[in-house]
């Protein structure tokens, strides 16, 4: 998100998410039977299709209070642990990023937006939760690593999830048979910043 997005590029990427995480529900809520209550995928498609229904009043917006209001309403209508988390990503990062952010100012808001992650979720990475893809992805843009291996990044730390006993989360009741399976919410962080990544590099 380095750069400006205009109003209707940002509701464009409002769309494109929304369905992204239409397409994966089934996917995600499958990933969450295995080490959680089955909801994840339900929960996410409910908040992103909010999203999309408000796509136009927060594509109004400047970008921080644009990502703001996204947060906010994620925290509305997700639900689940996952709903307050994603929220406080984007309204931290709203925030943080000031709304025509160099790729420095991008760099030090996301960091502090997973702090804020963190902190909310009274939690670290390697535990087994979607901070076991934010984390590498802040290092990934500190070390000024292009788009595409941002994506690359996120996507094998979610898979680096597999084997990991989780320690936070409903999967942790599980203690030894968390271990084996990816973690819902780090495959839907993945999944939205391919995404991402792929809207940023179209436009140019
Ligand atoms: P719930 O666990 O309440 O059913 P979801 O299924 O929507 O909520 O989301 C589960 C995901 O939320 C997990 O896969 C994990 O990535 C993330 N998560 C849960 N608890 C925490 C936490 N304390 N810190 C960070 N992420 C968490
Ligand atoms: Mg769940």
């Amino acid at each position: 998100m380095v750069g400006t997005l205009t109003g209707d590029e940002f509701k464009a990427l409002i769309d494109t998410l929304s369905t992204l995480v239409s397409d994966h529900a089934n996917e995600l809520t499958a990933l969450d039977s295995a080490i959680g209550d089955g909801d994840h995928g339900h929960n996410m498609k409910r908040g992103f299709e909010a999203l999309m229904a408000e796509g136009d009043a927060i594509s109004a917006k400047p970008l921080g209070e644009a990502l703001k209001a996204a947060g906010m309403k994620l925290v509305m209508t997700v639900g689940g642990a996952s709903g307050p988390l994603f929220g406080t990503l984007l309204m931290t990062l709203g925030k943080e990023i000031g709304d025509n952010p160099d790729r420095a100012a991008l760099n030090t808001a996301f960091r502090k937006a997973v702090d804020s992650v963190a902190a909310r979720g009274k939690s670290e990475k390697g535990q087994k939760t979607m901070l076991d893809v934010l984390y590498p992805m802040a290092d990934a843009l500190d070390l000024g690593s292009g788009a595409a291996d941002i994506s690359a990044v996120a996507a094998s730390a979610a898979e680096a999830t597999v084997p990991v006993l989780a320690t936070r989360g409903r999967a942790s009741f599980l203690g030894e048979r968390s271990i084996g399976h990816m973690d819902p919410g780090a495959r839907s962080v993945a999944l939205l910043t391919a995404a991402v990544v792929e809207f940023m590099e179209k436009r140019g």
